[in-house]
């Protein structure tokens, strides 16, 4: 089931994109691609005068492409979302049995709920579609085994935090954590993990879509994730979601401020 839900979802992604975006990514690479072989042949042939204009075009399409890349990381954006209240620690445990198939017998998993979570408001079922994404980018990261932590806590980001994060607004989140103790990511990966289609899975086996909706479902949610990893020590991935200051939940409550390292 897991792997169907999976399977259907990036299907989904990649029947939108071809459709539309892609086609329009690639005009603009034609674009680009001329621009500079123009400069190139007027370099060649002394002529230096226009160069600049030619660069200002390559530069103006280049952004163009550049926003096009953003708004693929909002994939989630088109499916119906529907905000709710979430107690979090709820929602993982529910997860349970459907987590421990995923990642097989190889790999054990630990869920470690806190005490007085805040409630924050998401889309359940999109939180539900992003942890499984990341048990299974974790399972495929530890193919001899190890060990899968989910971890719940109060997360509190001061503002200096979030001016180095830039996209973060400063507040109260609730974060969930993802920790394997799998290969890792070199600094390299990191830095383009979240991009769409960025995979280093053999061809048939990634589409590179994975981490790229779990940020979009993070950042719709007015939220954001983060990645934490280096080759050979495993991988954490903490995602941030707002926290939620409505009635249902609040009996349950108590401030319990995690102020988060500063990273
Ligand atoms: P896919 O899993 O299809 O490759 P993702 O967007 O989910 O696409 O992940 C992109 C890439 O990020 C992966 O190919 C892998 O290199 C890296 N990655 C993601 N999660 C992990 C992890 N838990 N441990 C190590 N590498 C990871």
């Amino acid at each position: 089931r897991e792997e169907q839900l999976r399977q259907s979802q990036k299907m989904e992604a990649v029947g939108q994109l071809t459709g539309g975006i892609a086609h329009d990514f690639n005009n603009l690479l034609t674009g680009i691609l001329g621009s500079l072989e123009l400069m190139q042949s007027r370099i060649r042939q002394g002529r230096t005068a226009d160069v600049e204009r030619f660069a200002t075009a390559a530069t103006t399409a280049a952004n163009r492409a550049a926003a096009l890349t953003h708004r693929l990381l909002a994939f989630s954006r088109r499916q119906p979302i529907d905000p709710k209240p979430v107690n979090a620690n709820r929602l993982v445990t529910s997860m349970e049995d459907l987590l421990r198939r995923t990642i097989g017998e190889a790999i054990s998993l630990e869920i470690v709920t806190a005490a007085g979570l805040w409630m924050t408001r998401c889309d359940a079922n999109q939180l539900e579609g992003a942890i499984l994404n990341l048990a299974i980018n974790a399972r495929d990261a530890m193919p001899d085994g190890g060990r899968l932590t989910i971890e719940t806590c109060n997360a509190h980001l001061d503002s200096a935090y979030a001016a180095r994060q830039r996209e973060v607004r400063p507040g109260q989140y609730v974060c969930i954590c993802v920790t394997d103790t799998g290969t890792g990511m070199t600094a390299d990966v990191v830095s383009r993990a979240f991009d769409p289609f960025f995979t280093t899975k053999p061809i048939g086996q990634g589409t590179g879509l994975g981490l790229s909706m779990v940020y979009g479902f993070a950042r719709q949610s007015d939220g954001y994730a983060k990645i934490y990893s280096e080759p050979g020590q495993g991988t954490t991935i903490k995602l941030y979601l707002p926290r939620y200051r409505g009635v249902a939940g609040e009996e349950e409550t108590h401030d319990l401020d995690v102020v988060e390292d500063l990273r």
